[in-house]
């Protein structure tokens, strides 16, 4: 069998969501498990999260299998309905939606539907993707308050820059969405992973933790190690090819990176078609045999190579780590100009998925 497997420790995540309510003040929390829990697969993750206050998707293609699992749970839908008939279907299914726009507002009022809702009013304080605006917001919370799809009206934003708590938007978002504090909503939330770390004035009712479940930082300043966090992921293999390449010959498509000594190569079965990143440039580092090796030559669909001078013990069938405890996903995503999101989210289906507490 081909040496490669994305290992995930349930228990890992479970110690990260219990840190995200401690870090959050004891609020309640939807873990947010869109994305397939960002890698990590959505049913294995809720199912080894029953105390959970709530879980967040993207859309309702993604809350089924979570209403399945998990009847209690309140279930957010992100980016809300997209048609009538999801409406009805949220209804049946007993979710918490989002309310994006006044669009998806005039929908929902000229929808019949078998309960109402909770709704979470999206206010726009700045990232200015989704969300009523300022001047709009007071007028939708009038009409939804009084319409009979509505069980209980919520209010919430997201934030541009929680993971630069300097950042002069991100105090601009806190001021706009505190505007609010006059009207009367059942639940208000705010904080995503950086905010529930960084801003303690952002925790509100519900706290909104994502790539902190999954143990990876969303700060490009601290570590998840210095956060308490416990990464989620290893992605390990093992050595399929050891080789002598003489100096001046090149390594891999494109023969973009040349041994300037005497050097051995060894291979590892991951390449970019299971999500490792082709930009991955060379210097990367890659754990063999509990050491560190950089990265060499271009990463391939199948396979990537690394320079073994420091390892000279290496053979074919020595455990490699891509990324996990010893590497953090965050730091081989730095070198690859992106964030652990990204990685996480990419490792693609047909890598073996093996989960353990
Ligand atoms: C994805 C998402 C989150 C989680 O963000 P993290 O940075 O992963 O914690 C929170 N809220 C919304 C609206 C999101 O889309």
């Amino acid at each position: 069998m081909r040496p490669l497997l994305a290992s995930i420790d349930l228990s890992a995540i479970r110690h990260n969501y219990q840190l995200a309510r401690q870090q959050g003040g004891g609020r309640k929390a939807f873990a947010v498990i869109k994305a397939n829990a960002y890698g990590h697969g959505a049913r294995e993750v809720v199912s080894a999260l029953p105390e959970a206050d709530g879980f967040a998707v993207a859309f309702l293609g993604e809350a089924g299998e979570v209403r399945g699992l998990h009847m209690l749970a309140r279930v957010l839908l992100l980016q809300g309905c997209f048609e009538p008939a999801e409406f009805r279907m949220a209804a049946q299914m007993e979710l918490d939606v989002v309310v994006q726009g006044p669009e998806q507002a005039e929908m929902l009022l000229a929808t019949r539907l078998v309960k109402p809702l909770r709704i979470w009013l999206k206010l726009d304080t700045g990232m200015h993707r989704l969300g009523f605006t300022r001047d709009n917001l007071r007028d939708w919370y009038q009409r939804l308050h009084a319409a009979p799809q509505v069980a209980e009206l919520n209010l919430m934003s997201h934030f541009a820059c929680a993971d630069e708590p300097e950042h002069p938007l991100h105090t601009r978002q806190l001021g706009e969405f505190d505007t609010f504090a006059d009207l009367t909503f059942a639940h208000r939330s705010l904080a995503n992973s950086a905010a529930i770390l960084a801003t303690p004035q952002s925790h509100h009712d519900w706290l909104r933790p994502g790539i902190m479940l999954y143990g990876a930082s969303p700060f490009a300043s601290r570590s998840a190690v210095e956060l308490g966090l416990q990464p989620a992921m290893t992605l390990s293999g093992a050595l399929v090819s050891v080789r002598e390449v003489p100096a001046g010959d090149s390594v891999g498509y494109g023969a973009t990176w040349s041994a300037t000594a005497p050097t051995r190569i060894g291979t590892i079965s991951c390449g970019y078609a299971d999500g490792y990143p082709r930009c991955a440039p060379p210097g990367t580092p890659v754990l063999v045999g509990g050491r560190r090796v950089p990265l060499v030559g271009r990463v391939s669909m199948d396979m990537l190579t690394v320079d073994l001078s420091q390892v000279p013990e290496a053979v074919v069938g020595t455990p490699v780590e891509l990324w996990g405890r010893a590497i953090s996903v965050d730091e081989v995503a730095s070198h690859c100009g992106t964030i652990g999101y990204e990685l996480l989210t990419r490792v693609t289906a047909r890598v073996k998925r093996h989960h353990h507490y």
